[in-house]
């Protein structure tokens, strides 16, 4: 994947929705400078003018510094400044951010500003904001119009433009990275936000924490939750606490990515040697959205397996499991909306139909009277006519060896995170050995259009098997039914819990094509017949595959 477009999710714009519901906190920074009287406006007005933004904007000013004459010109001799800083950095309960009145009233050191605000942006997750404009960090655009007026600040100040705009954008683009870097990494080199200053020489470089953590990214790989991953940290030296941590997971810097306001949201790759790969922060981000399609987590039940499946018609978040042991009775509920939760099995008792009930329905209302069968296969035969033989062949064969390689991949990872590998410079060359190989299968099946041989063998298998499809479901094992419901609702189903009843949002294209065909054919009677030929042009252009289910 070289989509770096993705990573944009992790841009300010996108945490601002994250931090929003968790505090409306912010603090306060006050400053008159004492040489430069024309820029002075009262701590009174300065505070006066914060609280009037604060009550208009739905902030709750909870603590100020500052009240004071301070020359901003050197950030850490300004003891007010100096403490809000440290304050910030050192405070479980995190405000939202820091208020001033203007830009310059918070730093005119320039560089140091910049250094000092990217920490607070990117690792803290505290914003700046201007009471005068109302001007904020929380997106991309917000934080480069702070960084230009901090430059003015320091241009005001020395009347000498030191670090631009461009200047930095070229550092930035370049790979470099501007700021502080995060746990587990060292930086070497000039001071980096000083542009002048700037070279090749930068280096940031994996330290011995870092190898540490990466053991901890495959440990949330296979669903350790952050209490136990802290736990194991601890015993192997290095200390995080649980903010840092999750902090870190969301952070593209690990896997070598470079995320900054000034590339306008084109994220690249940054010269940095990733921690982890990128395929291990994006499995780590699906853990972290409740998302665990294609990870084992042990939280997997047999009396729930439509855990995964089941979507929230309110927020659209997949639906959890839980079992209430006096009633003995699983159920299906949306953590974040309340009111949406569903049995799992029908009660005889309040007669309303369970989730399974209700799913079982479903998958028999695409079962088609015996009478259909024939025709709908000649329409199929005929849909698939155009298609090669061979390239379907030669996909599936590539799919198997992907497989084989994926599971290698996996095998080999479980092996380093616990602990059987212990090379790490090996450990990468395998693994990078072995990404390549998937990389190379995953394009070689780009490459083939979905094309089909021996068309009325895998014709009759699948329609043999989506006939009965409802009661390989019943029957089946939790792997049979994962698998049964993966292929029919790759994308999942909408459960409305008020009516009962589901949504299906993208439907496997036999089990679309069949209810199409039984559709035009029931309504054959009354109207004039339709043109065969269009009849299934959605299903050819959709590639058809036949589903087997591993059955
Ligand atoms: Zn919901």
């Amino acid at each position: 994947m070289n989509d770096l477009q993705r990573y944009n999710q992790f841009s300010k714009s996108r945490r601002k929705e994250r931090a929003l519901p968790t505090t409306r906190e912010v603090w306060l920074y006050t400053r008159v400078s004492s040489k430069n009287q024309k820029d002075n406006y009262s701590l009174t007005c300065q505070k006066e003018a914060a609280q009037k933004f604060a009550n208009e904007k739905g902030y709750q000013i909870t603590e100020e510094f500052g009240n004071i004459n301070e020359s901003a010109s050197s950030d850490y001799t300004r003891k007010e400044f100096y403490s809000l800083i440290s304050k910030v950095k050192k405070t479980r309960r995190k405000p939202f951010g820091i208020l001033v009145y203007v830009i310059n009233r918070f730093s005119r050191s320039g560089g140091k500003a910049i250094s000092i605000l990217n920490d607070l942006v990117e690792n803290l997750n505290v914003h700046l904001i201007e009471v005068s404009t109302g001007l904020d960090t929380t997106t991309d655009e917000g934080m480069v119009a702070v960084l230009e007026k901090l430059i003015d600040a320091k241009k005001d100040n020395q009347n000498r433009l030191k670090h631009t705009i461009p200047g930095m954008k070229k550092f930035v683009k370049s790979g470099h990275y501007l700021g502080k870097v995060p746990i587990g990494y060292d930086h070497f080199g000039p001071r980096v936000v000083d542009p002048a200053k700037r070279g090749i020489e930068q280096k940031i470089v994996i330290n011995e924490d870092g190898l540490k953590l990466k053991r901890a990214w495959e440990w949330k790989l296979q669903g350790f939750d952050d209490v136990e991953i802290i736990k194991r940290l601890n015993a192997v030296g290095v200390k995080i606490t649980k903010q840092n941590i999750s902090n870190m997971w969301r952070r593209p810097f690990y896997c070598g990515i470079q995320k900054n306001a000034l590339l306008e949201g084109n994220p690249i790759k940054g010269k940095w040697e990733p921690l982890v790969s990128e395929e291990v922060f994006w499995g780590v981000q699906q853990i972290l959205d409740g998302n665990h399609q294609g990870y084992h987590i042990q939280t997997e039940n047999e009396s729930r397996p439509l855990v995964g499946t089941l979507y929230c018609p309110k927020c659209g978040k997949k639906l959890t499991g839980y079992i209430v042991r006096k009633k003995k009775r699983h159920y299906y509920k949306c953590q974040k909306c309340r009111g949406v939760s569903i049995a799992a099995d029908s009660s005889q008792k309040v007669k309303t139909l369970g989730a399974h009930e209700m799913f079982l329905a479903l998958l028999s209302s695409y079962q088609m009277d015996e009478k259909y069968i024939q025709p709908f296969k000649i329409q199929l035969q005929k849909t698939f006519q155009s298609m090669k033989a061979e390239t379907f062949m030669v996909r599936k064969s590539y799919e198997k060896q992907l497989s084989v390689l994926q599971a290698e991949l996996e095998t080999l990872d479980e092996r380093y995170a616990y602990g059987k590998i212990n090379d790490d410079v090996l450990y990468d060359k395998f693994r990078t050995k072995k990404l390549a190989e998937i990389n190379a299968v995953r394009e070689k099946i780009d490459d083939t259009e979905i094309e089909i041989s021996n068309l009325s063998y895998f014709i009759d298998k699948s329609i043999e098997l989506s006939q009965n499809i409802h009661k390989n479901w019943q029957l089946g094992n939790l792997e049979i039914r994962k698998r049964i419901q993966k292929t029919v609702f790759p994308e999942g189903i909408v459960v409305d819990t008020t009516s009962r009843t589901y949504l299906t949002k993208n439907v496997n294209s036999l089990f679309l094509a069949k209810s199409q065909f039984m559709k035009t054919s029931s309504d054959r009677k009354e109207k004039l017949p339709t043109k065969n030929d269009e009849e299934l042009s959605l299903v050819a252009e959709g590639g058809f595959e036949p589903p087997t289910f591993g059955l």
